[in-house]
């Protein structure tokens, strides 16, 4: 797989097929507003596009979805298989290795037809054709616009398109404030002149939290914190019961986890759920503390340097015995070793 194939990307877009577009299981602003971009993108090429997310999007970002087919494999997958069957290609978008899209990626895997994956999370797994690669990339959402730079489409570029890609540059950057660098800033200055509307793109993605949430960061804050001040970690846990108790959907605790970072003496924080089937983490990271590495060495996971997630299957209570053991072995999380930046 050459992770930088734009000549045979490009001869895929220049025809008009039906393209389905997937990207990962609880799709942030990211992987849906990569996915948004391309499909307009390609729809101005002439292509019939279909996005398909393995699981519900927060409703927050409904407002980027429009004019373009968009279904849930978890809530139709009867009626997405034969499409998926039908596609002339895929796009994975936004996830590296098809396990992340856990039954649809088992049904793309028996695919024929050929896949192109744009992402830019570490360790690539070699199951599509064509990729567009890049681990520098701030976000999925950035490498669309490098791909419509590059292969020299610009002149597609319209307002819609713009708004999908800084929705997913925002998100993946935290509001630009980490992973910038000055071409990205560039590329949003681009974006800007191509008409998105900046206060309200804010506005829609940052400023429209509900009350639930707000109470539910609270309780995060008060009742389960924990700062292991020696290894300059804080956890943040939540049990079956806080599922039920703050009514807690897909994608409601998105974003709780980078509050421990807020704290100075906070190197690595982590974010543990206790979810139906599986014990789901997040992680993130301040400096050069890698979670990428944590997560693939100890919890069957992986992601970027400061931002990684993983699972186990054990109880919260042993999962988090786990990830304290696993902290306390990691030398460059005892108090005087790190440097942060
Ligand atoms: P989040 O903590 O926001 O769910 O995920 C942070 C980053 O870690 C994302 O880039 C995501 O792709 C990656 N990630 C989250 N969970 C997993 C996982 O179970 N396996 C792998 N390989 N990556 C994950
Ligand atoms: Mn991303």
């Amino acid at each position: 797989m050459n992770l930088q194939d734009l000549t045979h990307i490009k001869n895929l877009i220049d025809t008009p097929r039906y393209s389905v577009i997937v990207s990962h299981r609880n799709p942030d602003g990211d992987a849906i507003g990569s996915s948004l971009a391309l499909a307009h993108f390609l729809q101005k090429k002439g292509h019939t596009v279909h996005i398909v997310f393995p699981s519900e999007y927060p409703p927050l970002f409904q407002f980027l979805v429009e004019d373009v087919d968009v279904s849930i494999y978890d809530l139709h997958s009867d009626a997405i298989k034969p499409k998926l069957k039908m596609a002339d290609v895929i796009f994975a978008l936004d996830f590296n290795a098809l396990d992340r899209i856990d039954r649809m990626g088992e049904f793309i895997h028996g695919l024929t037809c050929p896949k192109v994956m744009i992402d830019h999370h570490i360790d690539p797994e070699p199951f599509a054709e064509y990729a567009f690669w890049r681990e520098s990339a701030s976000s999925t959402a950035e490498l669309v616009y490098d791909l419509m730079k590059e292969g020299e489409y610009m002149r597609f570029m319209d307002p819609q398109i713009a708004t999908s890609i800084m929705c997913g540059i925002l998100t993946d950057t935290g509001s630009l404030s980490y992973s910038v660098s000055p071409e990205v800033l560039v590329k949003v200055a681009e974006l800007l002149k191509s008409g998105v509307d900046y206060r309200e793109l804010q506005d829609k993605i940052f400023n429209s939290w509900s009350a639930k949430y707000l109470k539910l960061l609270g309780h995060c804050l008060s009742n389960r914190m924990e700062l292991l001040d020696e290894h300059q970690t804080g956890i943040i846990h939540l049990t079956k019961s806080d599922y039920a108790d703050f009514d807690i959907q897909r994608g409601d605790t998105e974003g709780i986890v980078n509050y421990l970072l807020k704290l100075q003496e906070v190197t690595l924080a982590v974010f543990i759920t206790e979810q139906p089937n599986i014990i789901k983490f997040s992680f993130r990271s301040k400096g050069d503390f890698s979670v990428a590495a944590m997560a693939a060495a100890h919890f069957k996971g992986g992601g970027h340097v400061n931002a990684s997630g993983g699972f186990m299957h054990s109880s919260l209570e042993a999962a988090i015995r786990k990830v304290k053991d696993v902290i306390k072995n990691y030398p460059q999380l005892s108090k005087s070793e790190i440097q942060i930046p």
